[in-house]
């Protein structure tokens, strides 16, 4: 069932992170930051690549003091992931990494200080193409806006983004793009909805501070849901108290269940009852983790009985269903052989890396084809 995902997006101006095109119809890029000491170098390295591994786009760091921007420089020479750095009111420190081959700066230039330091950065970004984020978060809001309002509301996001666009736009500076971001979902989605009607830029769209893997999941997925299916997301980060690759595994796997993207095997599986004729839950749980270095989109389904196996094995690329005194397999949507319950898990392992190579080889087939079809 590899039907197009129904969403139209909105259009937004497209910038580039690095080699990664965010906005107009470049697919929606997921990233992540990393949490480790960016002064270890050896650590925030490993995490970075970790992220990476995992299928992220772009990634973050943190960059608090002049001593990070050198270890920033250490970390840029060693992994090849557009990296952002996030960076709060030095000026100086968005300098030194500009120097240092950073691909996008996350700094809000109302709060860089004085106008010659605002124009130093920018014009820094403008000299080496490197866009900025403007990154707006309801837990530190300007104490004016929080006067105004009185607390925190989607309105005083988009004033405080707003003021910061202002100044890029007196700069003449268009390479941007723009969070406005909240840990209450309504407030978030509000946020993005107000601020979409009103520039043309890439929005970076995220549920700040979600919670911990399973309420920040539930969160960021109820939260982006909306906004994506409203056409709204350039670029997703998942905010979660746990490994930031998980925040990656999560990322994609919202964009995954609305086809806006694929990455690697989609899962599809029953929650099993007493019908089941093999362990479904733990034949999934380890397929998953067997198969996580699986980039191929690809779906697999992991039915325990014939109720519904064959409906859902004939929509996959490879499926099972549970049967007796054997489990029926299917390869491209077709009954292909049984199976007994004894090394069931090596076996589907095998099935499936064996399709995902087929697939692969599909692929490549008809990208040679569509190459010496278009006319030089
Ligand atoms: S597909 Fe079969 S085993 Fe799975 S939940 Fe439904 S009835 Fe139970």
């Amino acid at each position: 069932m590899k039907t197009e995902s129904p969403i139209k997006r909105r259009l937004s101006r497209q910038i580039h992170v690095g080699s990664v095109a965010v906005g107009g119809d470049a697919p929606i890029s997921v990233q992540s930051m990393t949490n480790t000491d960016t002064c270890d170098v050896a650590a925030t390295v490993a995490q970075v690549q970790a992220i990476a591994d995992a299928g992220a786009d772009i990634v973050r760091v943190s960059v608090p003091s002049l001593e990070a921007a050198e270890a920033f420089r250490a970390i840029r020479a060693q992994v090849e992931v557009p990296l952002v750095a996030d960076i709060h009111f030095d000026h100086r420190i968005a300098l030194k990494v500009a120097e240092y081959g950073v691909d996008c700066l996350r700094i809000n230039p109302g709060n860089i200080g004085r106008d010659e330091k605002v124009r130093e950065v920018i014009s820094c970004a403008r000299d080496r193409g490197i866009p900025i984020r403007i990154g707006v978060n309801a837990g530190s809001l300007g104490k004016d806006l929080q006067r105004k309002y009185g607390e925190p509301t989607a309105e005083a996001l988009v004033e405080s983004a707003l003021r910061h666009v202002d100044i890029l736009d007196k700069h003449d500076f268009q390479d941007f793009k723009v969070s406005v971001k909240a840990s209450e979902v309504f407030m978030a989605v509000e946020a993005y909805r107000l601020l979409a009607a009103q520039i043309e830029q890439p929005l970076h769209l995220g549920i700040t501070e979600a919670g911990g893997l399973r309420g920040g999941t539930v969160k960021s997925a109820v939260g982006l849901g909306m906004l994506l299916m409203d056409g709204i997301g350039d670029t997703i980060r998942i905010s979660l108290a746990a490994d930031p690759v998980e925040e990656v595994k999560v990322g994609f796997e919202i964009l995954k269940s609305l086809k806006l993207r694929t990455n690697g095997i989609n899962f599809i599986a029953c929650p099993s009852c007493s019908r089941q004729n093999f362990d479904v839950i733990a034949t999934m749980n380890s397929l998953e983790q067997r198969l996580e270095d699986v980039r191929t989109p690809m779906d697999v389904a992991v039915i325990g009985c014939v109720v519904n196996g064959p409906g859902e094995a004939r929509e996959a690329d490879v499926g099972m269903t549970g049967a007796s005194p054997s489990n029926l397999i299917y390869v491209a949507g077709k009954p292909d052989h049984k199976v007994s319950n004894q090394d069931f898990v090596d076996h589907l392992e095998q099935v499936i890396r064996e399709r995902a190579a087929q697939l692969e080889e599909e692929r490549a087939r008809q990208s040679d084809n569509l190459i010496l079809k278009t006319p030089a």
